[in-house]
This record gives C-alpha cells, structure tokens and sequence, in this order.
C-alpha cells in the first residue's frame, strides 16, 4: 500500500471499495429502446460515410468503439482506422447526443433506488463511486448530467473510447483512479456493477469483484447467474440490501 494521500480525515486504504458503475441498464434506461441509434446512425455517416449495418445490430455490455467497429467490419475499415478516428467520433456524438436531447427524442430515466443508493455510498467512508462503462466519455458524462447524477462521479474512470474491448477497462481504472488519489490500490478492492454478461466477464478479467444487477433489457437472471457474479441483485431499490451486499465483498 502506498502513502496516505494527505488528507488527515481520510478513510484507511486497506479498508476502501471502489465502486465501478456501469450506465445503461444498471443506473439509467432510455425510454426506447435502440434509442442510441438516433444519434450513433449520424455520427457514423459523418464520419465514415456509412452506419454499415448498426441499424440491424442489437448490443449491450459492448462499448462503443466495439460497437462501431462491428458495424463497420464489412464496410471496409480497419479497427486502425475507426480507432484514428476517436477525435472525430468524439465530437460528433457530442454534437448529435445535444441535438437529439434537444429535440426531446432522448429520454432517460433512472432505474429504481439508483439515486438512493448513490447518496448512502458517497456518504459512506468505505467507498468511491466512479463509472466504468461502454459509453464514450463526453457522452457517459452528458447522460449523468441529463439524469442528475454528475455529482456522484467526480473520479476518473473507464469508458468506451478507451478500448473496443471492455475487459481493457478495468486495469486503465484501477491506474486512473489510483494517480487521482495517490493510492496503489489492488483490483481485489474494485466492485464492477453492471447488467450484462461482459460487465461480469470484464471485472473477472481485472481481477475484480462482480455484482450483477437484472434491470437489462437483455438479460434474464438465469444468463447472468450462469456466469457466476459474486452478488446478483434483482434492482438497486432495497437501499439496504445493496449495501450489505456491497458490505460482504
Ligand atoms: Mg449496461
């Protein structure tokens, strides 16, 4: 373990989790679903040209560089050229997530006990909120602002423009948020939550521990047990039972 941080108030480190949040079908839901598409189909034609064939895929637990890199595959681009092109993608998702909000066809909404449990766990010194999902940054950032959870994740975190793969997602975490807090904490003290079978297979692979929530729209329980989360949780509204559950890893 490394020095403390300075702080004299600061919890022990020993004793810390680092709860990484995924978005989509674990905070928040969009009203449709493949609402993303609305604003990924533009994005994609600006930039490449083409949506290839997004508008037939159905994805979840992917992270948005994978799932532009799928819809292009046989349209000729290389996940060299799509990742070049990260700038660009960046700021046209931006672009067309605002213009989509604006002309009100993004609706979001957060899952229940999401909000409860956001202010039991900041307030609690055991544990850290941040997000590790497959949005890219600017837009995982925009969507917590559209639903009133920006203040809950101020630390750095993991995000779909970082890698097409999610199991990347972790370990680039466990770095960011260790710098940002001067701390040299070990995987075993990160809890990946999410909805989807890649949320549980990424936290195995970091070495992480995996609390698997069924407020998806893809999963059903049975497809989540069967890749053996620590914890499994109907929603988050049982404020209690999340953070005895949070509290046992
Ligand atoms: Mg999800």
């Amino acid at each position: 373990m490394s020095d403390s941080p300075g702080t004299s108030d600061y919890r022990s480190p020993e004793g810390l989790r680092i709860l990484l949040w995924d978005i989509d079908g674990t905070l928040m839901r969009s009203h449709r679903r493949d609402a993303y598409k609305d604003y990924t189909v533009p994005v994609l034609e600006n930039v490449f040209g083409t949506a290839g064939r997004l508008r037939e895929m159905t994805v979840s637990g992917m992270t948005d560089l994978q799932i532009i890199m799928e819809a292009l595959r046989d349209e000729g681009f290389t996940p060299e050229q799509i990742r070049e092109r990260v700038e660009d993608l960046r700021t046209h998702y931006m672009t067309e997530m605002e213009r989509a909000t604006r002309e009100g066809s993004q609706g979001f909404h957060l899952l229940p006990g999401v909000r409860d449990v956001l202010e039991a766990t900041s307030q609690h010194p055991r544990y850290l909120n941040s997000l590790l999902t497959g949005n890219i940054e600017p837009a995982a950032r925009l969507k917590m602002q559209l639903v009133g959870l920006a203040e809950f994740f101020q630390l750095p975190g993991a995000f779909g423009d970082d890698s097409h793969d999610r199991r990347d997602l972790p370990q680039l975490a466990v770095e960011r948020i260790n710098r940002h807090l001067n701390l040299s904490l070990p995987p075993q003290q990160f809890i990946v939550i999410g909805d989807t079978p890649n949320d549980i297979l990424c936290a195995r692979h970091g070495h992480m521990h995996a609390v698997a929530v069924n407020t998806g729209r893809m999963y059903s329980r049975e497809d989540l047990l069967a890749h053996t989360p620590d914890a499994f949780l109907p929603d988050l509204s049982d404020v209690e039972l999340v953070l005895r559950t949070f509290d046992s890893l």
